[in-house]
Parts: C-alpha cells; structure tokens; sequence
C-alpha cells in the first residue's frame, strides 16, 4: 500500500494515498473501512490492483478505475465518454434547493447534464421536481440515460433525459415561461488553459472548451435561460475560479436577469453565478 501510493506521488498525482486505498478496496470489492480490519490481500486481487494502481499512475481518473463517482446522496456510474462530477458542483445543487423549497411540483432544467449529477440530485431530494436533463454529446447522454434509469428504478421521480444543444433557440419551447429553475455546470474552460492530464485526456472536450474566454457557451445558454424561465425563475451556473466577475458581468449585460450574484465553494474560490429572470 505504501509503495502504491509512492509510485502514485511520483506521478504527480494528487492525493496519492486516498487513491491507493480507493484502488484497494476496489480490487478486493470492499468498502474503504474495510481496509482497517484487513490482514490479507489474496494474488488475484493483488494483481488487479497493481495493475489499477499502474492506469492510475497514467493518469486514468480515479472515477474511471471504480467507475462510480459520489455526489451528495448519489452514486453515479461513470466512464470513457462521460464528465466526471466534480464535488465543488454539489453547493450549487443545495444552492437550487433551497430556492425550490415551498414549490409543491417545480419545472426544472439542468443543461449539460453529463452523468446526470445535477439533474438526479434535484429530483432525489425534491420528489416532486419534473426535471428534465439535457445533454448533446452522444457519448455522455448513454451515462445520463443508464443512470436516470438506474434512479428511476431505485425509486426517485424519473427524470426527461433530452438529446438536445442548449443554445439551440428551439430546444424545449414547450417549457418556455415556465420553467422554476434552471441550472447548468457548462463547458466554461478557455481554450488553451492547461488543465490536469486526467481531465485533458479523460473528460469529455464538449463538456470542457468554452472558447477564447470560456464564456462561449454560456452567451448561448443565457438565451436558453431567458426564455424557459418564468419571471421570477431562477438561474444557476458553476464557472472557473477566474470567472467570479466575467460571469456575473455577462449575465448583468444580458438584460433580463436582476438579483445577480456570485458564490464561493467550499475551498473559498469563486465557483457559481446565480440570477433571477426579471418580469
Ligand atoms: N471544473 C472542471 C475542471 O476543472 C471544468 C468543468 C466545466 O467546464 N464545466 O476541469
């Protein structure tokens, strides 16, 4: 174990012993804890382990090796073709919780869903939320497919998987004026920025690029917003540590959002914008 976690160190990754342990446990098919009260690893598992450890040390995203990633109450099956949920999204999550609070049955959006993480969280802790989940990359919506099922079937509201572009002008013109709540963790890294190899060469590039300044496609989601929420309806978008003030500017200038506002995450970086559609 401590040799893993050596050789993990040494190739830069970050936390090089949660991983070494979260790789453990996985070879032997146990939960983290278990390891405490462990005093044998037979050669099988042995060996699925060290060869965990050496994708690891490639820069193989972690998630990818279990193939689940936690967020909030959830565990989402993750993979090749699908973004990764990240921990610092889940106060935007509470964040649109709490402005769903009171409303019997909300009409909610998440743009971009990925994984689904947004989407099946809303819908897992607010039953009655009709939540629809967009996402446009074929390889990600298969993830947002298989576990919007696997949700459904664990017993939470089914949520509207839809194939579609969120700055598509026609894209759920059903919903337009009515929608509660809309929320988005956007493709919003500049393009050049250097990012970790486990996200370079992992996450999806649809899910990341966002153009010169980042803000690309969020222009275009703005549209989207403005016109599925009602007055009075909320908006919320995570954006990079840089963002805290471009992002809030764009949405000011947008014109029809009031109550503009920008929050840190947990480590005290800037991480989303929250506005109100005005009317
Ligand atoms: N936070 C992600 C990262 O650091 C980027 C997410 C995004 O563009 N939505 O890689």
């Amino acid at each position: 174990m401590g040799g893993a976690a050596a050789r993990l160190a040494e190739a830069g990754v970050e936390s090089p012993r949660v991983d070494a342990e979260l790789l453990l446990a996985h070879a032997l098919g146990v939960p983290r804890a278990r390891l405490l009260v462990l005093d044998e690893v037979d050669d099988a598992a042995a060996t699925r382990f060290e060869a965990l450890v050496a994708q690891r040390a490639d820069r193989v995203p972690l998630q990818h090796l279990t193939g689940r990633a936690p967020f909030r109450y959830l565990e989402l099956a993750v993979g090749p073709g699908v973004f990764v949920p990240r921990p610092e999204t889940e106060q935007l999550v509470g964040w649109a919780l709490e402005r769903l609070a009171g409303i019997a049955e909300p009409v909610v959006v998440d743009l971009g869903s990925g994984s689904g993480a947004i989407a099946l969280s809303l819908a897992h802790e607010h039953p009655g939320a009709q939540v629809t989940a967009v996402e446009r990359d074929p390889g990600a919506i298969a993830w947002t497919r298989h576990n919007a099922g696997a949700r459904a079937a664990a017993g939470d509201t089914p949520v509207d998987v839809l194939a579609g572009d969120m700055t598509d002008p026609g894209l759920l013109r059903e919903l337009d004026g009515r929608a509660d709540l809309v929320v988005s963790n956007p493709p919003y890294v500049p393009d050049g920025a250097r990012v970790p190899r486990e996200v370079a060469d992992h996450d999806p590039p649809l899910a990341l690029w966002g153009g010169p300044d980042g803000l690309d496609v969020v222009r275009g989601l703005l549209v989207t917003a403005a016109r599925l929420l009602r007055p009075g309806g909320w908006l919320g978008i995570e954006h990079a540590d840089q963002q805290g003030e471009s992002l809030p500017a764009v949405v000011r200038s947008h014109g029809a959002f009031t109550d503009v506002d920008d929050h840190p995450d947990l480590a005290g970086r800037p991480r989303y914008t929250t506005a109100r559609r005005s009317g």
